[in-house]
């Protein structure tokens, strides 16, 4: 049981998600997808992978990273993990191997395989927050060109995408050197977060 089939329900959805093994071969610690989502999601967060903690707990976000992003949305675990409220769908489902410098890119198969799906049992006026390159590249490509500071500074005109930095602890250095990230956007954000979710 393996991609999305005409008639689906969501539950047929989720099953055939979490049955997936289509790129099982690639990825060292085996399949485990993670994607949370139902039809009244009106927040959907399209991050990167998960990773090895991510893959061992199940629970996306389950980091430091998520941390720092439910602090940028001003979300508590409650409504951040309530798939009622915010739909999760990262690039790559599983988690994808170590690189050198940190994890692989998501892999390639996922997005083409089950993002279409997805979306189209999300509620049609969701916000979207593209958080990393990844996602950035899939749902903005009119920006490619842009660097990432570009593509966060221009929030606001592309919604119902916003695109953001990956929270990773290197996110800090972002912060650092584009104080208007924390003094401008982020309240923005939270307000448009928080209007999604009245
Ligand atoms: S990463 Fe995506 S395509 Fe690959 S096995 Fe996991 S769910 Fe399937």
């Amino acid at each position: 049981m393996s991609a999305p089939a005409p008639g689906d329900t969501i539950e047929d959805l989720r099953q055939r998600i979490a049955a997936c093994t289509l790129c099982a071969a690639q990825l060292p610690l085996g399949p485990r997808p993670i994607a949370r989502f139902s039809a009244t999601s009106r927040i959907l967060i399209i991050g990167q992978a998960p990773g090895t903690k991510v893959h061992a707990s199940g629970v996306p976000w389950d980091d430091d990273s998520g941390d720092r992003l439910r602090d940028w949305l001003g979300l508590e675990k409650a409504t951040f993990y309530d798939p009622a409220q915010v739909a999760q769908m990262p690039m790559g489902f599983c988690y994808p191997g170590k690189a050198s410098g940190g994890d692989l890119p998501p892999r390639k198969e996922c997005a083409p395989q089950w993002h279409d799906a997805v979306l189209e049992v999300l509620p049609p006026d969701r916000l979207t927050l593209l958080v990393g390159i990844h996602a950035q590249a899939r749902y903005l490509p009119h920006l490619k060109r842009l660097g990432l500071a570009e593509r966060v500074s221009r929030f606001g005109d592309d919604l119902p995408f916003v695109a953001l930095p990956h929270p990773a602890w290197r996110s800090r250095l972002f912060m650092a050197k584009h104080p208007w990230f924390a003094t401008e956007v982020l309240p923005q954000l939270r307000e448009m977060v928080r209007e999604r979710l009245r």
